[in-house]
């Protein structure tokens, strides 16, 4: 029996803790010893040049390519030994760079097949619609701008609000950690004002690890900025100090 008072065991512990990861492609070293830590609350921003690897990073994070070597610990897993299914069941969502949602069916019915009940018997079909079910759905949908528009068909929502349905079909799972690339390409600027706010709120109680290029809207939402290149860590910190970086100015920002 240990004699530390209860929940404070993890208070310095980073949610997401990457050492020494590596993946080589044939030789290639996409992601090169990278060591990166993510805390509770915390929204980080992912930059760097086209190829740099940081959509890799999250290919790595969420399962979907093997690391070559290096571990990746979210609380108290080690997310390199599981599959994509265990990962996203162990608390880690991730939004790809293009809205995976289901065009012909609505808002209310996309967030409602999202439902950590909903996904085990696959459909809205053999689905029951409780009233928790409902009360979520509608919940979600108020946080990401879509409570007017639950019985619209997907299809039919602007490209920043599909962006946005995508973030609630991550939220309806309630993970701890939730990893977005490029969220606010192709939006115009008052859904990336609204998308900022957005990700400021639902970091409360959680991680969140956005690559981005607008630098704009990096500066709204940051709290700490990762610059990789060529698979390293060029530079991390505060978006100030990652900005008068003269090795950043040099292969990022001053192209
Ligand atoms: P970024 O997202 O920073 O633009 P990526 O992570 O997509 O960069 O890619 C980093 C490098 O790794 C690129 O040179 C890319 O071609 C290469 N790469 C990524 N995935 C694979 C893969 N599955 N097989 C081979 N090479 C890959
Ligand atoms: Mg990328």
């Amino acid at each position: 029996m240990s004699n530390q008072p209860i929940g404070l065991e993890n208070d310095n512990r980073p949610v997401l803790a990457i050492e020494g990861l590596t993946v080589s492609f044939d030789g290639f070293k996409a992601v090169d010893d990278l060591n990166l830590y993510v805390d509770l609350n915390e929204v980080r921003v992912v930059i760097g040049p086209n190829g740099a690897g940081k959509t890799t990073v999250l290919d790595l994070i969420c399962g979907k390519t093997q690391a070559t070597s290096g571990s990746i610990q979210f609380n108290k897993h080690e997310l390199t030994k599981m599959s994509e299914h265990d990962i996203v069941r162990a608390g880690v969502g991730r939004k790809f760079q293009t809205p995976s949602i289901y065009e012909n069916l609505t808002v209310f019915e996309n967030l409602e097949m999202s439902f950590p009940r909903g996904r085990k018997v696959f459909g809205a079909l053999t689905f029951k619609r409780t009233p928790d079910v409902i009360e979520r759905v509608e919940q979600v949908a108020s946080e990401i701008f879509l409570q007017d528009s639950l019985y619209r068909q997907a299809d039919l929502l602007s490209h920043g609000q599909k962006q946005w349905l995508e973030i609630g079909m991550l939220l309806m799972q309630e993970p701890e950690l939730l990893m977005l690339d490029e969220p606010v390409a192709g939006m115009s600027v008052s859904e990336r004002e609204k998308t900022a706010e957005l990700l400021g709120r639902i970091s409360k109680g959680r991680s969140v690890v956005v690559i981005e290029h607008d630098m704009e809207f990096v500066k709204s939402i940051a709290h700490k900025v990762t610059v990789l290149h060529q698979g390293k860590i060029l530079a991390e910190g505060s978006m100030d100090a990652v900005q008068n970086n003269p090795k950043v100015i040099e292969v990022y920002l001053g192209h």
